[in-house]
């Protein structure tokens, strides 16, 4: 047989029809794209499956032993059916088969064992695999089976091939392309793979003591026993945090060659004058990570720095006093905001801290220095527009807040020397690009990404590994307790009648509450425009989900009758969204106050309305476990206790609803973030999964193989350091050229 390469496609070793299966269900095109699906478990041939840990719904592939089989007329139609029980030897599940009565003598003689793929479906309190693929161990190698399909040579070698192997490897399958035939096409490549150049450097895998690749993809194939599996994965694993460190420490290595212009900190400037008006001190953390920040501005290469802090910690302020050593420094600094009603939140608190600092006419006129703080967005008049790009394109603008607007190519700055962007899990790396092309003179601005999505250590290094992180560990002092609970109304009604009573007393003692709903109403998702979960979990709902325009009228009509309430989400129009927001921050015996805001996701981030203390969500099963606590993140700002109220018509035990206990426990943001991401695939910790694209993640799991990923990374900056180009490695270099090149890749620009 003619020898193939890895990067052959995959119809050098497959049929046509099993070549369309594996592109078409399963993403694979090439012989290594083949290679790296790896079988999910191994089945001993003499161990049966055990049959009890089967559920319902899922998608199996089981070696069972036939218990009985009978062929009987159908009642209603003409036709037989066929049922055959299978056992473990202790636990049984049934087989249907419709008119294929020959079945039970040709293979389902009592005693015959065979592997048997399907759904598990319960039916009438036993549970079945309707119509199973199924291939037979070849007793005496005398009874090959037949599959209706009349392809006896096929099956044949198919049955042969699943057997024969030590070690059955079940690989993730789908319903036209059975494990077994993943098998036998995985052996033909095997087989007929041509020399395999191993992109792992020789030094490194000697003295990690790793397998070659061929090796490597052999022994997880068709392993002769469960050591060499473990092998063969410790190689693997290995090799793709290795891939992905390498593609980072070349990025990291790219970004030391570009110049940045240094904006070191100025004495007696705007930031002198601002940390000199300042109410409070910062807290320790915000005093270490403003010193990393203000050093790498003063650099002659651009920061790259990922800001992480809880919701509430304070990074708002860290940031605005990097944009002031920059303004000191005689340049401008932008802040991007995900939405409107965040970037005019922004603008808010910029100007209130900055007080006069904020009031000057012209950069670095004679008196007290102030600048001025811009404000663009899609929704400004043309006048509004044109008047603030021009303070920009002056420079007389110091400080600019702003939504994807600031993005566009007719925002021309004087000198851009920082981009803050806020809330970086809304952006993509291509926007963060698009700024990062804005300095004059090909230098580039420094960027600062600021999150409060907690990430473990592991996934930061993964996804952000070619930013420099930055930690905020620490409360600013006089926040406020927040007890969470969950009501469960469809348990206790009565619940959710105190829960307005309570939302009730909080406004009458002069309090803020947020009502949160997963919807807008007439119909309109929130997620259409607002940012809702993108996996909000699996709970079915028999009733419809609460909407911000039908819960607003009824608490209005019946529940908070006589308060004030107010709606926002992401389909107002701006003026009206700002209108909202500022009427919800008025004191209570203001005439225009609003008491309860019945709101969209839309206020998950940044909202800071000190007197707001109490937050229900409704239906907050549909929110993931980030999602709530960000949303919680909002109440218990103005040094009072909080109250947040998680309601949920999920049953109690539900995946849903242990994900809200989790929310309850804790309002620690890193260990929910653990439960989270632990509960999640891989791929949608990389964001992967969202597009729908195939992850090149295989065996890693980043926040299992923490100790791992160090190691890769230690590995890949060592050799990127001494041979940035991989010159000496052409097989990594050309690995990982196709990887970065890949859609694959793509997690690398999102986070
Ligand atoms: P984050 O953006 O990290 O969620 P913010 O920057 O909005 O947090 O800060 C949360 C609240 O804490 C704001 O009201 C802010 O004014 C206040 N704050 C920030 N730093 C301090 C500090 N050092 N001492 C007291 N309060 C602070
Ligand atoms: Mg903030």
């Amino acid at each position: 047989m003619a020898r193939v390469s890895l990067s052959a496609p995959v119809s050098a070793v497959a049929g046509g029809k099993t070549a369309k299966a594996l592109r078409d269900g399963l993403g694979i095109q090439t012989v290594d794209d083949l290679l790296r699906h790896y079988p999910r478990r191994y089945i001993d041939p003499g161990e049966l499956t055990d049959l009890d840990a089967l559920e319902v719904g899922e998608h199996v592939t089981v070696l069972a032993e036939v218990v009985s089989a009978s062929n009987r007329r159908m009642q209603q139609r003409k036709g037989t059916v066929t049922e055959v029980v299978v056992s473990d030897g202790r636990g049984r599940i049934s087989l249907v088969f419709f008119n294929q009565p020959w079945r039970v003598e040709r293979e389902f003689r009592v005693g015959r064992r065979g592997l048997f793929a399907g759904t598990v479906s319960a039916y009438g309190g036993t549970r079945q695999l309707a119509h199973p693929r199924h291939v037979m161990i070849p007793d005496s190698g005398l009874h090959l089976v037949d599959d209706g399909d009349d392809r006896e040579s096929e099956r044949d070698s198919e049955a042969e091939a699943a057997f024969s192997d030590l070690l059955i490897p079940i690989y993730p399958a789908t319903a036209g392309l059975p494990s077994w035939r993943i098998q036998q096409t995985v052996r033909l490549a095997l087989d007929s793979l041509a020399d395999v150049e191993d992109p792992l450097p020789p030094d490194l895998r000697l003295e990690k003591g790793f397998l070659g690749l061929a090796d490597a993809l052999r022994g997880i194939h068709r392993p002769p026993d469960p050591d060499a599996i473990e092998a063969a994965r410790r190689r693997l694993r290995f090799e793709e945090a290795f891939d992905l460190q390498v593609i980072l420490a070349q990025r990291r290595h790219e970004r030391l060659e570009q110049s940045a212009t240094p904006r070191p900190p100025v004495d007696g400037g705007l930031l002198s004058a601002f940390d000199e008006r300042m109410p409070y001190a910062l807290t320790g953390a915000q005093v270490r990570v403003g010193a990393e920040i203000s050093h790498d501005l003063a650099g002659e290469h651009p920061m790259q720095r990922l800001l992480q802090g809880d919701v509430g910690s304070g990074k708002t302020l860290v940031a605005l006093r990097a944009m002031l050593q920059v303004v000191d420094a005689g340049a401008q600094a932008a802040l991007l905001a995900p939405t409107e009603v965040l970037a005019q939140q922004h603008l808010r608190t910029i100007r209130s801290l900055l007080g006069p600092l904020a009031e000057a006419g012209l950069l670095g006129e004679a008196g007290q220095a102030a600048t001025r703080v811009a404000y663009l967005s899609g929704s400004q008049s043309a006048r509004q527009r044109r008047e603030e790009l021009s303070a920009i394109a002056s420079g007389e603008a110091g400080i600019v807040v702003g939504t994807h607007a600031l993005l566009e190519d007719t925002v021309e700055f004087a000198d851009l020397g920082l981009v803050v962007v806020d809330e970086q899990h809304r952006f993509g790396v291509e926007q963060r690009a698009a700024l990062a092309t804005r300095g004059a003179q090909g230098a580039r601005p420094h960027v600062l990404v600021m999150t409060a999505t907690p990430i473990p250590r592991t996934v930061a290094m993964t996804v952000f590994g070619d930013l420099d992180v930055s930690v905020i560990d620490e409360y600013p002092p006089g926040r406020g307790r927040i007890a969470t609970h969950v009501v469960a109304p469809r348990e206790q009604p009565a619940h959710l009648v105190r829960a307005w009573t309570r939302v009730r007393e909080e406004v009458e003692a002069g309090r803020r509450v947020f009502v949160v709903c997963p919807r807008i109403g007439d119909d309109v998702a929130a997620a259409s425009t607002d940012e809702i979960d993108p996996d909000p979990g699996e709970s079915p709902q028999d009733s419809p989900l609460s909407s911000v325009v039908d819960v607003a009228r009824s608490l209005d009509e019946r529940w908070l009758a006589g308060l004030r309430i107010g709606i926002l989400h992401g389909r107002m129009p701006a003026e009206d969204k700002d209108d909202a927001m500022r009427r919800f921050t008025l004191p209570p015996d203001h005439a225009d106050a609003i008491d309860v805001l019945v709101a969209t996701t839309v206020i998950e981030v940044g909202v800071d309305v000190p007197e707001a203390s109490t937050m229900v969500i409704l239906d907050a099963d549909r929110f993931g476990i980030s999602q709530l606590h960000q949303l919680r993140g909002r109440i218990a700002r103005g040094g009072g206790d909080g109250l947040c109220l998680l309601v949920s018509a999920a049953e109690a035990g539900s995946p849903a609803r242990e994900r809200l206990s989790a929310v309850a426990s804790t309002t620690d943001g890193f260990a929910l973030a653990r439960v989270d991401l632990e509960a999640r695939r891989e791929g949608d910790i990389l964001g992967v999964a969202q597009s729908g694209r195939r992850s090149s993640l295989r065996l890693l799991e980043v926040i299992r193989d923490e100790a791992l990923v160090d190691e890769a990374r230690h590995a890949a900056q060592a050799i990127v350091s001494a041979d940035p180009g991989l010159a000496r490695h052409p097989v990594l270099r050309e690995r990982v050229r196709a990887l970065a090149a890949d859609d694959r890749a793509d997690f690398l620009e999102k986070g």
